[in-house]
């Protein structure tokens, strides 16, 4: 795929652009590629044209096992498509490609469970006390679908979107992050191949100040799903304010892990050493508070220490490469400006903490491990979206609990432990929509996933996400 190429796809068009922006090669810093700025004439065209398609034409008149035909289709055209997507991918968010290969694997699987799930999402009878009234409820498509996602892994962030949502019948308009967008626009390609009808589906990128704005806020959309930051979180719900549309967020996190003395070591600082510093930290599940039973602490950080300085930084092209640069130089200014507020407030450097030096093109940053004496540091507070843990020693199972929940997050957590009770008991108790007990980042189509307070609203995954692009009809039938 050339740069000329990369086009808004609008009522199954893809569209010549009024104005284009430059996309960034993280792994240079230099624009790479041309792309389309969506207006918010563009965002107006493509609502409308969901709209449309929502309520005349093919798609309003498909049976569910059709759609999820189609659904299918697009499944098996990602995962035939993979590589090229993974490429594209790299190149736009510097996320290493190993990583892009290893999730777009997966991404068709979501197309498929949607699609196979597309006409067993039944409505029901209800048995009211009256035998003249007979009483069903319908199970409807919501409307149009708004669906914004962040930079970090479009395709998949899309993908537990979109697979319900048209499993459920309704029409899209996605639009991709304005850093990064190239493999969605890319994406929209397969769309078109898989031969939705016009409308049912439309991708564009823009800014979110003016296109994601327009396009949470318009009054032909009725379901706004969004994956992002809190700060746009709440800009979303004033949004919302405009059209009522219900809504879902996926947010971020600060989430922990917590290693017990009993645990296997070895296998626990691996899952931590991946669980923080794949995709460079750009995770909304990275593990990021380590909680760690003081008797282990010091040869559990050597461990990790060891381990963090032989990751390979590099080119993210390279599949030798086991960590690449952040997608923007405003996520590593952030994370600079974080982490020497860290240190200046009494936090222990273990390791990183600067830019690796042979990097100097880029915005690369080496994996760094804070030990810190208490959960008041900024980088214990505050998602960083980086490569940077933060540990901090406990000495009993309920102060391990009571520092895990210490945080307005509530995405992800992990436990290391041998001992099944315990597992059980801080499954239950941590306040997190995931927990992972001697694992950490599994996922699934089928488990639904979404975070409790600051970390979202809402869940996606699962059989209950069709449910959610769905609203009842009960209708009573006098006999
Ligand atoms: P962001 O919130 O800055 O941007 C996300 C999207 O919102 C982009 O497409 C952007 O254009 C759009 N947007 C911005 N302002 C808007 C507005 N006023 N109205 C409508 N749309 C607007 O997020 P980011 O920096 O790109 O991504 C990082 C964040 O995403 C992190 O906080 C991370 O934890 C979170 N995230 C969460 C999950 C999850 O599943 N919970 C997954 C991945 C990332």
């Amino acid at each position: 795929m050339t740069d000329a190429a990369f086009r808004n796809f609008i009522d199954g068009r893809f569209d010549e652009p009024s104005a284009t922006f430059d996309s960034i090669d993280p792994s240079t810093g230099a624009p790479w590629a041309k792309m389309p700025a969506a207006t918010e004439a563009d965002v107006d065209r493509a609502v409308e044209a969901a709209h449309r398609a929502l309520h005349s034409g093919p798609w309003a008149s498909m049976t569910a096992t059709a759609r999820g035909k189609l659904l299918v289709r697009l499944g098996d055209l990602v995962a035939a498509n993979a590589g090229r997507l993974a490429e594209l991918e790299t190149r736009d968010t510097g996320k290493i490609i190993r990583e892009t290969r290893a999730q777009i694997a997966y991404v068709g699987d979501y197309y498929r469970y949607y699609g196979g799930l597309a006409d067993k999402h039944e409505g029901a009878h209800v048995p009211i006390d009256k035998t003249d009234l007979d009483v069903t409820i319908r199970r409807e498509p919501i409307g149009v679908v708004a669906a914004v996602v962040p930079w970090n892994s479009q395709l998949f962030l899309s993908a537990v979107k979109l697979g319900p949502a048209l499993a459920a019948g309704c029409t899209v308009v996605l639009k991709a992050s304005e850093d990064g967008p190239a493999p969605l626009l890319a994406f929209a390609e397969l769309v078109s191949k898989a031969g939705f009808p016009a409308g049912t589906v439309n991708i564009l990128t823009g800014f979110g100040q003016d296109c994601g704005r327009r396009l949470t806020s318009h009054p032909l959309v009725s379901r706004v799903a969004f994956t992002g930051g809190p700060t746009t979180a709440r800009a979303i719900v004033r949004n919302t304010a405009e059209n009522l549309a219900y809504t879902t967020l996926e947010l971020g996190g600060k989430s922990p892990v917590v290693v017990f003395a009993d645990a296997d070591l070895d296998s626990a600082a691996n899952a931590v050493v991946a669980g923080i510093f794949a995709a460079t930290g750009q995770s909304c599940v990275a593990g990021s508070r380590l909680l760690v039973e003081r008797s282990v602490k010091d040869s559990f950080l050597d461990r990790l220490k060891r381990k963090a300085e032989a990751i390979r930084i590099g080119d993210p092209q390279d599949p030798a490469t086991e960590m690449g640069p952040l997608a923007t130089l405003r996520q590593r200014d952030r994370i600079e400006s974080i982490v020497a507020d860290s240190l200046a407030d009494g936090g222990r450097l273990i390791t990183g903490g600067a830019r690796p030096k042979d990097r100097t093109d880029g915005f690369y940053y080496a994996p760094t491990i804070i030990e810190a004496s208490d959960q008041a540091l900024a980088c214990m507070r505050e998602e960083l979206f980086g490569p940077v843990l933060t540990v901090l020693a406990f000495d009993t199972e309920a102060e391990a609990l009571t520092l895990a929940n210490d945080t307005p997050f509530g995405l992800a957590s992990g436990v290391f432990t041998s001992n099944l009770g315990k597992a059980h008991r801080m499954a239950r108790d941590i306040h997190a929509g995931v927990v992972w007990v001697n694992t950490y980042r599994a996922v699934s189509p089928l488990v639904p996933f979404g975070g409790y307070g600051q970390s979202g609203l809402g869940r996606e995954g699962g059989l209950d996400a069709i449910r959610d692009y769905t609203r009842s009809k009960s209708v009573w039938i006098k006999t």
